[in-house]
């Protein structure tokens, strides 16, 4: 097997793509298809600040390195959740990452915002843990985006993860979350900041395949409390199908992108101001601040 490319021994066999390349070649093919999705959707300029939550796991690791690499502005954030040694080792390997690289980030304790870790949170309050932890994340995410002046949060979503998200939400017909499947959400209130996915289309493989060439330190496991089999089952799925029809998975996504459906839905949803903590919500006070509610949260 050759590289494409430059003919020198290839390292992989991208069959969605019809290629197969070096070490070398990939790194590049890589980059330049980031760099493509952000001109093509129109993701980010490079006059704006971004801020990349950086979980300690390949796909945010890559895109923190690979924006910086392209030039933009960018800085990390992570948050540990107190999931035990998982959360532990997560921070490690993110501020190692950010050290070798020079590259700057913020750590921010859940703990220490909420007065309780996310599974004691998740325990008290009776719900999913994982259902806690996304809802911490996301309000997060923004507010400290907003309050340090970044115009963009840009997340580590990779192709399987937005194509399996997308399958389950259109098997259940969850309309109301297919709109954050869309690769960008602009702003669409002063307190909420844009959000994108540069790696929407780079597939699970394809972003391993990158950070096991970088040579990066990242963590393998995964979250104790992984949202388990269905989303399991319906990734395992599209990967049956992707490899009797290679290029399924980003047929499918792609094509989504392309329906108006996500238009309209952004503008019908009217937000207004949490009567708590002054954040977009469509409530009168937002599930982030209402869950501190009734968790007790003294610390501000
Ligand atoms: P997940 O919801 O775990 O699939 O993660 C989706 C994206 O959220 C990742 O690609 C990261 O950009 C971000 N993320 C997940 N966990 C964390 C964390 N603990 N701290 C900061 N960012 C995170
Ligand atoms: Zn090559
Ligand atoms: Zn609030």
């Amino acid at each position: 097997m050759k590289c494409k490319i430059c003919g020198n021994r290839a390292v992989i066999k991208l069959r969605a793509h019809n290629i197969s390349l070096c070490e070398e070649h990939l790194i590049e093919f890589i980059e330049r298809r980031v760099e493509r999705t952000i001109k093509e959707f129109r993701l980010i300029n490079k006059d704006e600040k971004i801020l990349v939550p950086v979980s300690g796991g390949k796909d945010s690791l890559n895109t923190l390195f690979i924006l910086n690499a392209l030039g933009y502005m960018v800085e990390g954030l992570h948050i540990n959740l107190g999931i035990g040694k998982y959360s532990e080792e997560s921070q490690k390997k993110t501020e190692n990452f950010a050290s070798r690289y020079n590259l700057k980030i913020h750590i921010l304790q859940v703990k220490e915002i909420l007065g309780y870790s996310t599974p004691e949170a998740a325990k008290k309050l009776r719900r999913p843990a994982c259902s806690v932890c996304g809802l911490v994340k996301r309000y997060l995410f923004n507010k400290f985006a907003y309050e340090n002046n970044f115009q963009v949060v840009a997340t580590g979503h990779n192709l399987d993860d937005e194509a399996a998200t997308l399958l389950s939400n259109i098997l259940n017909w969850q309309e109301g979350y297919i709109i954050r499947q869309n690769i960008k959400m602009d702003s669409t209130h002063p307190k909420l900041v844009k959000k994108v996915k540069p790696l929407a289309l780079i597939s699970e493989r394809e972003s391993a395949a990158y950070a096991l060439i970088r040579g990066f330190d990242y963590i393998r496991e995964e979250c104790p409390f992984a949202q388990g089999a269905t989303s399991i089952q319906i990734k395992n799925s599209l990967n049956m199908l992707e490899e009797e029809s290679p290029g399924t998975k980003l047929r499918f996504y792609k094509g989504f992108l392309k329906q108006n459906i996500i238009k309209r839905e952004e503008k019908e949803i009217k937000l207004k101001e949490c009567k708590i903590c002054g954040y977009p919500t469509t409530r009168d006070i937002c599930t982030f601040c209402t869950m501190r509610e009734r968790l007790g949260s003294k610390i501000d």
